[in-house]
C-alpha cells in the first residue's frame, strides 16, 4: 500500500484525507492518506522519508520548507517559488504547485471578472497571482505589512499596505490571508473592506468549511460568495494525478473527491 500525507500546523481541520481516501477507495487504488502535524518545518524531508511516504501535500506554514526540501522543481513551482505537493520518484523529491491552477479553475463560475484584489501576500498569493496575471486578470495585492510585498512590486503588481491603500473598484475580492482560520479576525480593517466590497461582483475566502468574518461581511453586502472548498477540490485533483502517475480520469477523481469532502 502506498502512503500519502498532508503536513501542516494546524492540520487537524484538514479534509484532504477524506477526499484522497475516498478517491483511492472508489478507484481501487491501494493507497492511504493521513495527517501529520509538523511543528518544525525543517524536519519535513526527514519525516516524509521516515514515514515511508510516496507523496504529500503541504499546508500552512510549511510551503517554503517544501520548496527547500524538493530535489527537483517543476517549471511553474520554480517560477512562483511555492510548493504544495511533493512526490517521491527514484529516491528524489519532486516539488509541484497545484494551488494556483486549482484556484484558477475554482473562479470559473464567477462571470465578468476582470479586476481582482487579493488580500495577503504569502505563499498562496505568490503562485495564484502569477497564474491569474498570465490568464489575463488585472491583479492588485493588499497586505498588512510591507516586506512580503517587495517581490510582487518587482513583478509589476499594484501593491498596497493598509496605510497607503487607495479604494477603487474591483470585480472580485479574495481573502488569501490566514486571518479567520484559527481566529475571528478580518484580513484588513473593516473600514477598508467597507470601501471595496459594495462595488465588487463577488468575494471568495480560500479558507474552507467556515463562515469566516470576511465571508460574513461580504454576505452582508449581498455579494455572491464562495469559500475555499472548490479550490481545495481542484488542487486535490491535480495532486492526486501526480500521486497516481496520471492513470485516472480526472472527472472521476473530481467526483470522488467532492463526495469525500461533502459526505464526510
Ligand atoms: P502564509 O503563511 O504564506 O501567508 C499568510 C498571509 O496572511 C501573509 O500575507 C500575512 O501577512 C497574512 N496574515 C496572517 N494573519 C493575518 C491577520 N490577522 N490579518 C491580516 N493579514 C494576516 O499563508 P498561505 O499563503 O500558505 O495560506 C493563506 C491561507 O490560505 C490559509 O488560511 C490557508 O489555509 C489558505 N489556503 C487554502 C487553500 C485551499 O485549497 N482552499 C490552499 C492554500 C491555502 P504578513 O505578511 O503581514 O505577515
Amino acid at each position: 500500500m502506498k502512503k500519502f500525507a498532508i503536513f501542516g500546523n494546524p492540520v487537524e481541520h484538514s479534509k484532504s484525507p477524506n477526499m484522497h481516501n475516498n478517491a483511492f477507495k472508489k478507484l481501487g487504488f491501494d493507497g492511504e492518506y493521513f495527517k501529520i502535524h509538523l511543528e518544525d518545518g525543517s524536519k519535513l524531508k526527514e519525516t516524509f522519508l521516515s514515514q515511508g511516504l510516496s507523496g504529500a501535500n503541504i499546508t500552512v506554514p510549511h510551503k517554503e520548507e517544501a520548496l527547500k526540501a524538493s530535489d527537483y522543481l517543476d517549471d511553474f513551482a520554480k517560477k512562483v517559488g511555492a510548493v504544495n505537493t511533493l512526490v517521491l520518484k527514484n529516491d528524489k523529491l519532486y516539488g509541484y504547485n497545484t494551488d494556483a491552477p486549482g484556484f484558477l479553475k475554482s473562479i470559473e463560475k464567477f462571470r465578468d471578472i476582470k479586476t481582482i484584489l487579493i488580500l495577503g501576500a504569502g505563499g498562496t498569493v505568490q503562485s495564484t497571482s502569477s497564474i491569474l496575471k498570465d490568464a489575463g486578470y488585472e491583479v492588485s495585492i493588499l497586505n498588512r505589512s510591507a516586506p512580503r510585498l517587495e517581490k510582487f512590486i518587482e513583478h509589476g503588481f499594484e501593491c498596497f499596505t493598509f496605510d497607503n491603500f487607495k479604494p477603487k473598484s474591483f470585480d472580485l475580492i479574495v481573502n488569501m490571508t490566514s486571518a479567520g482560520l484559527k481566529d475571528e479576525n478580518l484580513p484588513a480593517p473593516k473600514e477598508l473592506l467597507d470601501s471595496v466590497l459594495p462595488n465588487a461582483k463577488a468575494a471568495i475566502d480560500i479558507i474552507y468549511g467556515k463562515d469566516t468574518p470576511f465571508l460574513k461581511l461580504a454576505k452582508s453586502y449581498n455579494l455572491p460568495t464562495a469559500d475555499g472548498s472548490e479550490m481545495l477540490i481542484q488542487q486535490g485533483v491535480l495532486a492526486f494525478d501526480y500521486f497516481t502517475e496520471h492513470q485516472f480520469d480526472l472527472n472521476l477523481v473530481e467526483e470522488f473527491m467532492r463526495e469525500g469532502l461533502f459526505d464526510s
